[in-house]
């Protein structure tokens, strides 16, 4: 029996290792599957033969109750920049100051995140996160659940080694399919979605996305003598190493590769951000050592951000809280770093006038930032007979006349009563970073505004449950809900309110420095422009927008309305605000809790801010389990739902 385990498990895993990194497997799905259904009978049988590399330790769900902190025993470091073909000459003048003679190995930059791996006698101990370098997560449990990494080497090694975990393409659109489905938000892209994965607390979930790795260095001490050499090392004890790596001679050697990489880089099946180029000899890496932060032998050739062509079908002109009008161009949707794009920034008129954009041009989009998609410029040969955009002369909301100061590269609609401008004031107050009432989104704040119910943010406190049933849309449960989450916000400590407010270049940072000052928002209401402007961090632009705020009638007579309902006007300190988040939040309990009572663990939670439900749905955010916990649990990992336990539960 013992053979028959051996066997089906060096199977098993050579079968894995077909499938997961080189992509060609040698036996059907269904013959996989009968063989690893023999191995857990097997060891169903006899527990104490699992042998410590068998694939059945990568599945299951094991809950964790979160990281512990690791420290690295040798540091990781990060890599300098290059944006251009001179700073990659300057690298190579300094290298060559001290090596004439030394060649380079030019690597593609994977763009995930570096994990390092610990072995001893061959198996795996530890895997953690970079962390700042010298102290990451330890995440092993979830990196174990990552197919390519091995659970023992080839070789009874004692050994760290570092490398890149990543979610591949086809995973990421897998994942963000399933995510969709069950009416999640997307990840933005595979390292996002990779940092999301490895984060998670319950293992189960890990395994079921797809990640994987290639590893690029022994951090140990090693008798190998050239980074090619680390990279056949690391093969041979069983690690996935990326091959499309190219040695060069010259700095002509290492531009053509980066150039033939940027060629082929959207064939690629994962995502990469640039080419490293290392010194290839690792006696000369040594002489070169670091400076503070990055070695001395290696250098990061990062691509400009990726862009694309595409089309402006139409463009949407929206007015915001301030009453500025922003253009944002409808495009032909393109693939742009990892996710479809169909809409882009104009930035505003001055910016369209400047780069000539018209509607029916071609233009290069970018994300800037890698997040958020811009239009760079127009493709000028792809111009044919469109016309300049007509720009808007009245407000797309109320109608009334927009104007363009000189000093300003906006448009704006300055009317006080602007819907549009209402109703993304009362938006803004509701946000996450401002008073975070879970379920007023811009849809339900139309539909309150619309139908007469809320005009300023005194009336959301002034909502009852049955104004929000003639609404059309709300139920009871919804309603509920809502109603629930307005009540909860009244508790926020008070420099969220201020934020709320949308006062002019008051942000939540400087609310937060204000309350901590003046204690209540009634206090600062009455405060002197200099006693303001004094303030570190401040100054005279946020105390003349707050003086010019307070004095008003409407900001006086906001004030008593938010008292009379009872909305809290004081600073509550650094406690109170963590005392809401899970504010807006649903939480389900499962399982049987060890310390806590259950209602003792509901009361906890909507003290919190949390509402507690019964039962497991797409809407529910978080799953508390407890042990023995059944179907709400598998219910909660199917839906990729937050799972935590009651060590997490105390932790609040
Ligand atoms: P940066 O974060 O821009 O300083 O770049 C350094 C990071 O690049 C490292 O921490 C690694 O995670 C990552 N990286 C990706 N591929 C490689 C590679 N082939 N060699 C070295 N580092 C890499
Ligand atoms: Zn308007």
């Amino acid at each position: 029996m013992k053979n028959r385990m051996n066997e089906l498990v060096e199977r098993l895993n050579r079968y894995a290792k077909e499938y997961y990194e080189l992509d060609r497997p040698s036996i059907s799905d269904a013959e996989y599957d009968q063989l690893y259904r023999e191995l857990v009978a097997l060891e169903e049988a006899q527990p104490d033969a699992v042998l410590p590399n068998s694939p059945t330790h990568r599945v299951g769900g094991k809950i964790l109750s979160g990281f512990e902190k690791y420290q690295h025993e040798y540091p990781l470091f990060s890599l300098q920049d290059a944006f251009s073909r001179e700073e990659l000459e300057s690298f190579d003048a300094r290298v060559r100051k001290e090596f004439p003679q030394a060649t380079y190995i030019c690597e593609l930059k994977i763009d995930g995140l570096s994990i390092s791996l610990t072995y001893e006698n061959g198996h795996l101990v530890v895997g953690a996160t970079r962390g700042d370098g010298s102290v990451g997560e330890n995440i092993t449990e979830n990196l174990k659940r990552v197919q390519g990494i091995p659970l023992t080497l080839t070789r009874p090694e004692t050994i760290t080694v570092r490398g890149e975990c990543y979610m591949p393409r086809a995973s990421f659109a897998r994942v963000n399919q399933q995510r969709q489905e069950a009416g999640e938000s997307e990840f933005a892209n595979p390292r996002n979605a990779a940092a999301g994965t490895l984060r998670q607390l319950d293992t189960g979930v890990v395994a079921s996305r797809g990640l994987a790795t290639f590893l690029y260095q022994v951090a140990s001490p090693t008798t190998t003598d050239s980074q090619s050499h680390v990279l056949q090392h690391l093969d041979d004890l069983g690690f996935v190493t990326n091959h499309e790596y190219h040695f060069a001679q010259s700095m002509d050697d290492v531009w053509n590769f980066i150039e033939k990489i940027a060629a082929m880089r959207e064939e690629l099946p994962y995502d990469i951000d640039g080419v490293v180029i290392k010194v290839n000899d690792l006696a000369m890496q040594e002489e070169l050592g670091f400076t503070v932060k990055a070695p001395r032998w290696a250098v990061a050739y990062k691509f400009p951000a990726e862009e694309k062509q595409a089309e402006i079908l139409s463009v949407d002109w929206t007015v915001g809280r301030t009453g500025v009008v922003t253009p944002t161009a409808n495009l032909s949707p393109v693939q742009l770093a990892g996710t479809t794009v169909s809409r882009a920034t104009l930035h505003n008129v001055d910016y369209i006038a400047e780069k000539d954009i018209r509607i029916g041009d071609t233009v290069i989009v970018y994300k800037a930032g890698d997040i958020i998609p811009a239009v760079l410029r127009v493709v000028q040969d792809k111009r044919t007979d469109q016309e300049v955009m007509e720009i808007p002369q009245f407000c797309p909301s109320c109608g009334s006349q927009l104007l363009h100061y000189e000093d300003e590269v906006a448009l704006r609609c300055i009317n006080p009563i602007c819907s549009a401008q209402i109703m993304s004031r009362l938006e803004h107050f509701a946000s996450r970073d401002a008073m975070n009432i879970a379920g007023l989104g811009t849809s339900i704040v139309e539909k309150l505004f619309t139908a007469g119910l809320v005009k300023d943010v005194a009336d959301i406190y002034r909502l009852e449950e049955a104004d929000l049933l003639t609404v059309e849309g709300f139920q009871k449960k919804s309603a509920e809900k809502l109603y629930q989450a307005i009540q909860t916000s009244k508790g926020n400590s008070a420099e969220r309110l201020l934020f709320g407010l949308g006062i002019r270049h008051v942000g939540s940072k400087a609310s937060k420095i204000l309350l901590e000052k003046f204690s209540n928002l009634e206090n600062l209401a009455q405060a002197e422009m200099d006693e303001i402007a004094s303030i570190d961090g401040l100054g005279q632009v946020i105390a003349k927008s707050l003086t010019t705020f307070f004095s008003s009638a409407g900001a006086q007579q906001l004030l008593v309305e938010l008292k009379e309902a009872e909305v809290n006007l004081a600073y509550l300190g650094q406690v109170a605000v963590e005392g809401t988040i899970l504010s807006g939040k649903t939480v389900v309990l499962t399982g049987k809790l060890e310390r806590l009572k259950r209602s003792d663990a509901k009361a906890k939670l909507e003290s919190l801010g949390a509402n507690v439900a019964g039962s497991v749905s797409k809407k529910t955010d978080i799953v508390v389990a407890g042990t023995d916990a059944g179907s709400k649990l598998t219910k909660a990992q199917e839906l990729g739902i937050e799972i935590q336990d009651e060590a997490w539960l105390e932790s609040l």
